[in-house]
């Protein structure tokens, strides 16, 4: 059983249990349990058992969990249940802040991976990368956006990336981010976009820094601890 052990400004009353040992168990499509079954997922992890229902209800989520636990298809299956298909809407609908270029690479693939059988434009935003490429990308529509802060706070600036349809933000490896220092960068993307997005926060410890941000950022997150849980 996961239970929803915290909320960040807490009424008791909202803690919920649910029990999904299945992908069945989650109301998914039939393409992504399709393209879940292709990856070769047989059954959710906890931090996507309890990630999943509520970022599909819109709620604004903390998953604290360890590494190789699968938290980018814990974020990355509600996002692409939910996307506007690129002829509706070309221009972002969520931005996935990542710390380093590495895994802005390894977190892309695996959104692409988990939108087999839908079209489903993904760009990924790396410091360190040829910039014009990136403009071009961003020119022909996509809609979802992988990318370092540096890097997207550059796009931001030069109003290659546009925000007003972005729906949802994740911050993953919020920790980590802090650490290195990216603060300032992250909220002001985090600014630039609707107050009414969803938010989902991922990190594997949430020190003081990481809750002030939510604190400040996050519209009474649920926090779902994983931490005591492997695969
Ligand atoms: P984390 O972000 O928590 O470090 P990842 O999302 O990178 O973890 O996932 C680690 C690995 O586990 C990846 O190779 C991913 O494809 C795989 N994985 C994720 N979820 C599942 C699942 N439900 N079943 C099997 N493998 C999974
Ligand atoms: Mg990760």
């Amino acid at each position: 059983m996961i239970r929803y052990t915290e909320r960040m400004k807490t009424d008791v009353d909202d803690t919920k249990t649910t029990e999904i040992t299945s992908f069945d168990d989650l109301d998914l499509s039939s393409v992504m349990r399709r393209a879940l079954r292709d990856a070769g997922f047989e059954e959710p992890t906890p931090i996507q058992s309890s990630l999943i229902p509520a970022a599909l209800e819109g709620e604004d989520v903390i998953g604290q969990a360890r590494t190789g636990t699968g938290k980018t298809a814990a974020f990355g299956i509600p996002i692409l249940e939910q996307l506007d298909p690129l002829e509706e809407c070309r221009d972002p609908q969520a931005i996935i802040i990542v710390p380093t270029r590495e895994l802005a690479d390894q977190v892309g693939r695996e959104i692409v991976m988990l939108s087999k059988g839908v079209p489903t434009e993904v760009a990924v935003l790396a410091g360190g990368k040829d910039i014009k490429r990136q403009l071009r990308v961003l020119e022909n529509g996509v809609q979802i956006v992988v990318g370092t802060p540096g890097r997207l706070h550059d796009h931001l600036q030069r109003r290659s990336l546009r925000t007003d349809k972005v729906w949802c933000v994740v911050l993953d490896e919020a920790d980590r981010m802090l650490d290195i220092g990216f603060r300032p960068q992250i909220e002001r993307i985090l600014r630039r976009c609707s107050k009414d997005r969803q938010t989902l926060l991922l990190s594997a410890t949430l020190p003081p820094t990481v809750r002030k941000l939510a604190e400040s950022y996050m519209h009474h997150p649920l926090v779902v601890d994983c931490c005591d849980k492997d695969i």
